[in-house]
């Protein structure tokens, strides 16, 4: 959107043309100012030349492409709820069924919603074809992916990598991308797929970007946005961090996401800042086993009797944010538990059968 708007727009009215539609929606978030600015003006060029609007280069076909700025929310990444802020409303979440964007949508009319990644691989595929997409990548994964790495490597950045044969190896101490991690450090671990992906470790750096097989090893590739951490990293401190983002995004719709954010980000901070008990531990795993059910009562990896958090995600909220809020400081939890212990000043009790079921 910033560097190539064209693209965008050039993909939106490919896919209108495809689906025979004439009116089109670009819904930009309220932080992205430059996003913003440039598809605006992208969209005026294209309007002046003749590829949007009436009768595209003399043919029958018109579409017109309206741009909203949205309001600045996480969670209008979620398709309905970006069709309710769209609307004039809250951005809020629909339930599904029976608001499946396709058969009610916008102003409840079939509606596609597609990202911003999504349409703009349309013009290389029209103009090359499908099979000269498809013949980069793997049969599981075509084509690329652009991702950000953030965190501390060398050389953070938004990369263009190859689906299903780059491995997070390649990403983050290739010389064409992140040229290893900063100061001379060791990896300590990394999110895979944005904030909400269950983290890996230097263990795992061999697995390539290719959606099955981050599933099958316990997380996934999300949204593309890869953050490291080195061994100089507080693990608690880092968890807090993500759970305060999605504690803070929550739209406030269901319960367990709106008051259970707020609690592990309390929870949290209180362990962070040396004044948590074990009792706290304990009550971060059954809060947000509460909105991200586990699997009980297997799996006692650690003192706490974790249970592994089930991907995909279980939940009992009406969209991903709620687990979201959960999975950094399962995570961390899970694969640090000597630094949250560490950071404990009170021991008490904790039984480590059943966590969440009934305690
Ligand atoms: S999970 Fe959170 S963000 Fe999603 S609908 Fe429920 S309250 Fe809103």
């Amino acid at each position: 959107m910033e560097r190539d708007p064209h693209q965008l727009i050039e993909g939106c009215v490919i896919a209108c043309y495809a689906a025979g539609l004439s009116q089109c929606f670009l819904y930009i978030r309220g932080e992205m100012a430059d996003a913003q600015e440039r598809v605006a003006a992208a969209l005026n060029e294209a309007y002046a030349a003749g590829y949007v609007g009436k009768n595209i280069l003399g043919s029958k076909f018109s579409v017109d492409v309206v741009l909203h700025w949205g309001a600045g929310a996480y969670v209008v990444g979620e398709e309905t709820a970006l069709i309710e802020s769209l609307e004039g409303n809250r951005g809020m979440p629909r339930l599904k069924p029976p608001f499946f964007p396709a058969a009610i949508g916008l102003y409840g009319k079939p509606t596609i919603v597609n990202n911003v990644e999504t349409l703009s691989n349309l013009p290389w595929i029209a103009t090359h074809g499908a099979e000269a997409y498809t013949a980069i990548g793997t049969a599981t994964s075509p084509g690329t992916r652009m991702v950000a790495v953030s965190g501390h490597v060398k050389r953070p950045g938004v990369y263009e990598i190859i689906n299903g044969t780059t491995t997070f190896r390649d990403l983050i101490y290739g010389d064409d991308f992140c040229q290893g991690i900063r100061g001379g450090n060791e990896l300590k671990a990394f999110v895979p797929g944005g904030g909400s992906a269950p983290w890996f470790t230097p263990d795992q750096l061999d697995i390539p970007f290719e959606g099955p097989q981050a599933g099958a090893a316990g997380s996934m590739l999300g949204s593309g946005a890869i953050m490291v951490m080195d061994s100089t990293t507080d693990i608690p401190a880092a968890a807090l961090t993500l759970t305060r983002f999605y504690a803070h995004e929550s739209c406030g719709k269901c319960t367990p996401c709106r008051e259970g954010g707020t609690w592990l980000e309390r929870i949290l901070r209180r362990v962070v800042d040396g004044k948590g008990t074990d009792a706290d531990l304990q009550q971060l795993i059954e809060v947000g086993t509460s909105i991200c059910p586990g699997d009980f009562p297997h799996a006692s990896s650690t003192r706490l009797g974790l249970a592994a958090v089930p991907f995909p995600y279980k939940m009992t909220t009406i969209c991903f944010v709620g687990p979201s809020a959960y999975t950094p400081v399962h995570s961390a939890l899970t694969l640090f538990p000597e630094e949250f212990e560490a950071r404990i000043t009170k021991r008490t009790h904790i039984p480590v059968t059943a966590v969440g079921v009934g305690e």
